[in-house]
């Protein structure tokens, strides 16, 4: 199943046809894509039921994003390689705020240097597998996570590395920082996610999927992401030890070592391209806040 959030209603996808949520359940369905996300099991069976040929033509415009107010999104740090894990195999964790949220093909506003407390801005883009949490709980199980996911969707973890790392942080780079993390991460437009929300089912192995990002066409990142070296079952089940997934939630997989090995810094102009096989490109252009 592929569900896009179509200016603000949830639609189901097939091919190039979209078909509105609610009309498509007789209003069982919300409109509202937070709303399909808290009745997956009802989605699924709605978008089964869908016949091709009796919908509206996909309207690439009026795509926003498919999860357009998380719950809450969790973060990784350090999770492919070169890195390696703790043992036990705990990766650092971070908040981001939902507020972040933007769609598939809106704009990164890159901040004014001025207007930050720090008076100074690096901004980098970090392309990532998203992991939309459906029927959630609390300690789940390994081997249980896969059916407690909705589905994935395409990411950009963007970050101001300069408040990431705080006053303290001696250069870019460094994890020496004070706790301005969760803010670096979380500028208005800072987590464009889409294009659509695709479930499990639709894809090959959820475990191993090409991760390509483009900066104006040149390939800065690329993976898959059965390199993750804390994959989304043992994700699930580490953060839910701690916190109850709610329905919508997000994570954030973590980002691939960069081609050259440094994150580009992003400038006005830029034009990020994303793509996960199976799901599909987010475009986002970069500008100045005005
Ligand atoms: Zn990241």
């Amino acid at each position: 199943m592929r569900l896009a959030n179509l200016d603000g209603r949830a639609a189901f996808v097939l091919d190039d046809e979209t078909f509105d949520a609610e009309e498509a359940s007789d209003g069982r369905l919300s409109p509202d894509p937070m709303g399909v996300l808290q009745e997956w099991d009802l989605a699924r069976a709605v978008a089964a039921s869908l016949k091709r040929g009796s919908g509206r033509s996909l309207d690439l415009s009026a795509l926003r994003s498919p999860v357009p107010r998380p719950g809450a999104i969790y973060g990784v740090v350090a999770n492919y390689p070169p890195a390696v894990l703790p043992e036990p195999a705990l990766p650092m964790i971070f908040g981001k705020f939902p507020t972040a949220v933007t769609g598939p093909y809106d704009p990164i506003c890159l901040p004014r240097p001025e207007r930050l407390p720090m008076k100074a801005e690096w901004t980098v883009l970090e392309a990532e597998l998203a992991v939309v949490i459906g029927r959630g709980g609390r300690h789940i199980p390994v081997d249980e996570a896969f059916s407690r996911v909705a589905g994935y969707t395409v990411a950009q973890d963007v970050t101001e590395r300069i408040h990431e790392f705080g006053p303290r942080g001696s250069s870019v780079g460094t994890m020496d920082y004070a706790s301005l993390k969760a803010l670096g991460k979380s500028l208005d437009t800072f987590c464009p996610l889409g294009p659509l929300l695709v479930s499990l089912d639709e894809l090959a192995d959820p475990d191993s999927l090409e991760l390509v990002c483009r900066l104006n066409g040149t390939v800065v990142q690329q993976a898959s992401t059965a390199e993750l070296l804390l994959g989304v079952s043992g994700l699930v089940a580490m953060l839910s030890s701690f916190c109850t997934l709610r329905p919508g939630d997000v994570i954030l997989t973590g980002t691939p070592t960069p081609v050259d090995g440094q994150l580009p810094r992003l400038a006005a102009g830029d034009v990020v391209e994303t793509t996960i096989t199976g799901i599909g490109t987010m475009r986002n252009e970069c500008l100045a806040e005005d």
